[in-house]
Order: structure tokens, then sequence, then C-alpha cells
């Protein structure tokens, strides 16, 4: 009935699959399998006596649908807040509307064939003319109808679809890629790693997977046809490997590795309440990024100074209307509150890129990392811009807010962006709504024309954080997601350290701090190359901290900054990573074997 079935690996036979190490650990446990992929059914012909029988099993494959979304609405209600179910409750509109399942029972009569063949074939045309439809809320209730459509077709065929949010047991999730959107709607308890066949080091599946503390490989080529769901695998986030079927000799191999890993772990507690200063006395400010505000306990646990990124994007995606500056205000203050008793820096909505709003009706661009993202979206739309700063100036009322501008690639935008700040304290001013009365406001340097322009950015703002994983795709013009270019994405290529040097020393010379909060803050790797060029904080996802903080203690200030004068004149960025493996392996290898 289906089109095409998959060749699996064989069991009893150990397989073993290389792809890109994105987030460290080991982890042993079964496959699920996520997919949007749709299964193709083929019309098998029925009797008219069948009709009857086709039609209940609709009946039953509706009502299963229809709890299984209730069961995932339930789920993120209690994880999310009723806000990221919106879109659930118009799924379970469609899976409960008359109008299709006529159609479908006037098509099985008329046509004669299996019912999954019919229900996929009305599902298609309805979301058809939906696509086509002048309103802009009805074409983008399109996405909602194929959803759910593929969830009955799947459910008609007895199949099992590995839903991120609707897992019953732990498993490692196997998928072509996983959007942001997938991965905040992730049931976290139950997932134990991610395996992906696209994507890289700085795609958001593997900043999740970091910030999650859990192993991930990425860039795992065709892995999707080699591997059946439920099958035993081990998931090693150090090599970048998954190996399926693993001998009883791999798992016990396996089982030493994370025994070590417990081991280091635990004699990193201890530094939590101590500063982040290295062996000569520099001392460094290392603060968290958070996604989600589920992240926000592990903020205290980590030692974190407060928060350097916080990616407010994140509450915007999976939604059918974007929050309210209410609903903003609150998340915010949350935001606020657990960064207590220091400072949270919350960005300004990064839409676009990879972090791609489904339900916005936004046509997909050519090259969206180009394209329309971050700042250059919200300048256009500064109504929903002011709501945002609005609610993020109400987050700490009569005290000191942080607010960060993503992308900015030119001064215009930071002037504009500046300029919708001062309107929206205005009119909370107005209002009388009681708001911060300080508002320190920062510029990413992520862009290459911001870095070239950082001395006319600088007196705009009181600091700036570099986005070290924009600023290496935009320079080096590799594609942070596109695993093809990977070996081209280098963070410590000879271009991305000028401009990173570059950048502290127009803060400096301006008297303002800059900080790091892009994926290399927290690779211990790189720590000796940051602190050597000058930065004042780094933000990492949480679990780095303890990592780092070890790391910033083992060091001598001025050697890295030796170290830094060295690779700014390396020629490759090849040769000054060997370089930091050398360094690292010297003053903390049990960081880095
Ligand atoms: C960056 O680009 O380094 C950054 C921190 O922002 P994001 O990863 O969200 O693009
Ligand atoms: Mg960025």
């Amino acid at each position: 009935m289906i089109a095409s079935d998959k060749p699996s690996s064989v069991p009893g036979t150990e397989l073993r699959l290389a792809g890109i190490p994105a987030s460290p650990g080991v982890v042993s446990g079964r496959l699920a399998i996520f997919s949007h992929e749709e299964l193709r059914v083929r019309p098998t012909p029925i009797q008219e006596s069948q009709i009857p029988d086709e039609l209940r099993r609709l009946e039953a494959a509706l009502l299963k649908t229809r709890e299984q979304i209730q069961g995932i609405k339930d789920h993120l209600a209690r994880s999310l807040g009723d806000g990221q179910t919106e879109i659930f409750e118009a799924h379970l509109l469609v899976a409960a509307d008359s109008t299709i399942a006529a159609a479908v029972r006037r098509q099985l009569e008329l046509r004669k064939v299996c019912v999954e063949h019919v229900y996929q074939h009305v599902i298609h045309a309805y979301a058809q003319s939906m696509k086509e439809m002048e309103d802009p809320y009805l074409r983008e209730r399109a996405a909602d109808i194929m959803d759910v459509g593929r969830r009955v077709v799947y459910n008609l065929l007895g199949r099992k679809l590995a839903d991120l949010y609707s897992l019953d047991s732990p498993s490692i999730i196997l998928a072509h890629d996983l959007t942001p959107s997938d991965t905040a709607l992730l049931n976290r308890q139950l997932a134990l790693g991610f395996a992906t066949e696209v994507g890289s080091t700085t795609s958001h599946t593997a900043i999740m997977a970091r910030s999650l503390n859990i192993p991930a490989v990425v860039g795992l080529h065709s892995v999707l046809s080699k591997c059946d769901l439920g099958a035993p695998v081990i998931l090693d986030g150090y090599a970048g490997l998954l190996i399926v079927y693993p001998t009883e000799q791999t798992r016990y191999e396996y089982g030493q590795i994370e025994k070590r890993r417990l081991a280091v772990e635990q004699s990193l507690e201890v530094l939590r309440d101590t500063p982040a200063t290295t062996k000569d006395g520099r001392r460094l400010v290392l603060s968290a990024n958070v996604e989600l505000p589920e992240d926000l306990p592990l903020i205290a646990e980590s030692g974190a100074e407060g928060i350097g990124l916080y990616r407010t994007e994140f509450l915007f995606l999976n939604r059918v209307q974007f929050p309210s500056e209410e609903e903003q205000t609150n998340i915010y203050q949350q935001v606020v509150q657990a960064s207590r008793p220091h400072l949270a820096i919350i960005r300004t909505l990064d839409l676009g890129g990879d972090k791609l709003p489904s339900h916005q009706g936004l046509d997909p661009e050519a090259n969206p990392f180009l394209g329309w993202r971050a700042i250059r979206y919200c300048l256009e739309k500064p109504d929903l811009f002011k709501t945002q700063l609005r609610a993020i100036c109400r987050s700490n009322p009569g005290g000191k807010v942080r607010v960060m501008f993503p992308m900015i690639a030119t001064r215009e935008e930071l002037v504009a962006a500046l300029a919708l700040l001062g309107e929206a304290r205005e009119e909370l001013k107005a209002a009388d709504i009681p708001a911060a009365t300080e508002v320190e406001a920062g510029a990413m340097i992520e862009v290459p024309s911001a870095a070239m322009i950082v001395d006319r950015l600088a007196p705009l703002v009181q600091f700036f954080s570099i986005g070290t994983n924009d600023l290496t795709q935009y320079t080096l013009a590799a594609d942070r997601t596109n695993e093809r270019v990977a070996s081209l994405y280098q963070p410590t290529h000879p271009a991305v350290l000028m401009f990173i040097q570059r950048v502290v020393q127009a803060a400096h010379k301006h008297g303002i701090w800059v900080g790091v909060c892009g994926e290399m803050a927290g690779d211990v790797l790189m720590t000796p190359v940051l602190l050597g060029l000058g930065v004042d904080e780094m933000s990492m996802g949480s679990v780095a901290v303890p990592r780092v903080k070890k790391a910033v203690q083992s060091l001598d200030y001025a050697e890295c900054q030796a170290v830094a004068a060295r690779l700014l004149e390396m020629d490759s960025g090849e040769e000054s990573r060997k370089i930091l493996v050398e360094l690292a392996q010297r003053a903390y290898p049990e960081l880095v074997s």
C-alpha cells in the first residue's frame, strides 16, 4: 500500500555511522524516527460492500488522532503554558471537520479505493484550495490541514508517528532535520539525544541539544534509510557516531566513557560559587544563554552570573497569534527574576534564518540567512517591535533592564531600533505604566559590516555582544546549518579572530564592555583565545558554565594574550585549532580527553 519501504540495518550486526559531533555525551537507547515526510498511499481497489468498514476505520483513526492531539495540547499547556497550544486547537478542529468527512464518504462511493488514499486525496485538495485564499489567516491554515492529514493517514495504516511531543518512552530521536519549532515542542523528559541527517555545530538543533545537556550528532547523511524505528543504538556525541545494534563489547566501552564524564561533572560542582578568574587575576563574567523559560532554573544551579542572551524568538514559534504585551511582560519578568542578583540581556526577536514561525504565512526565501531576518523584520513591523520593547521595559519596574538588537548590519538600523526603544519608553511613561528606570541597550556584532564600522556603533550603545555563530558564517560565507560546508565553518579562522579583536578594541576604546554569546563561548577549546583577545563576558548554555569556569581558572591571562596574538598570525583556522587543542590538553586535560 505504501509506495516505498526502506531497507534497514541488520539486527545482530553492529553498524557505525559517522556524522558531526554537535553536543557532547554518550547515550544508549531505542530510536524514535521523527519525520515530516508524508507516506504516499496507493489507491488499492475495494468492493462496494467494504465501504462501511472503511468508514469505520476512518472514524477510529480520527478518534485516535483527536486523542493524540489532545494529549500533546495538555502536555504543552502543562510545560509551556496555554499560549503554545493554539495550533493544536486548530488541529483538533480539522480532525473533527464534518465537511472533510463528508467529502471522503462521497469519494469512497465514487472511486471505490482504500480510505487512506481517498482521505489523503481530499486533504491535499482542501489544503490546496486554502493556499489559494485571499485571507492570509485562511492561507496559513493549509499547514494545519496537512499536519492533521498526515497524522490520520499514519493512524489508518497503523504506523507509529514518532512525534517529539508525544513520545511515550525515553528515546534517541533520529530525523532528517529538526527545526527550532520542532525542538521547542519537545517532550524533554523523554528525549535522550538527537541524530540528524543535516545540520552543523551551530544550527539550532545543536544549540538546543547542548542546552538540554543531551548528546547530539548531526550531518549523518542518508541515515534514515539505514535505521529502523525502535532499533537499539548508542549515540556518541564526542566522536559524532551513531552505532546501531551495538555489541556487548561496545556497550561496555561506552559505559566506561560515560562514568568518566559523570565523575568530571561532579568534580566541577564545587566551583559553582567561585569567580571565573584566571591564575594571574583576570576576572571574566560567565553568563547563560536561554531559549525557553524551562531553562531558567538551570541558571542558578550552573553558577552563571545572570543571562547573557535570552533568545525571545522561541516564544514566537509554533503560534497562531504572536504573544501579547502582557504575556511577554510576564515571561520577561520570570527571566529577570531568574537572573537575580545579576541582570538578564533580553535579545529582541531574531526570527528568520533557520528560526521560522511556521504559522505566520511567511513565504520561503531563497537565502533566509541573508534575507528578512531579525532587526530587518522588526523594523518593518514597528507595532510588533514596540510591543516587545514595552514588555522588556516592563520586566523590571523601577529597576534596570538590558536589551540587545540582533543582526545589526548598518548604523541606520541601530539608530532606528534605539528610536523605537525611546518611543516605547515614552509610551509607557505617558500611560503611567510601571517600567524600568534604566535601560541599557546593546548591539549584537555578528555581521561583518557591523564589525568593520564598530567604532561608529560603539558611541550609541552600552555594550556589544559578539554573535560568533553568525559572524563565522557570514565571514566565511559558510551556511551554519549546512553540513556540506561544515569544514569551512571555522570560528578559529584568522579572519574571524581579527573581527573579534577589532570589536573588543573599539568597545574598550569607547569605554563599553563586550561579550561573546555564540557557541564559541561555551567551547573550552576556545576559552584561551577569547580570553586573550580581551572579551569581558562569555555567555553560553548553562551546562557549559562549570566547564568554562574550570578552564578560565586553569589559565594565565598573559599566556592567553600571547596565544591570541600568535593565532592572529596563522594562515588557517586548522593551525589555530591545533594550537588550542595542545593548550587545552596541557591546561585542563580532564575537560578535553
Ligand atoms: C550568534 O549568532 O552567535 C548568536 C548568538 O545568535 P543566534 O545563534 O541565535 O543566531
Ligand atoms: Mg546570531
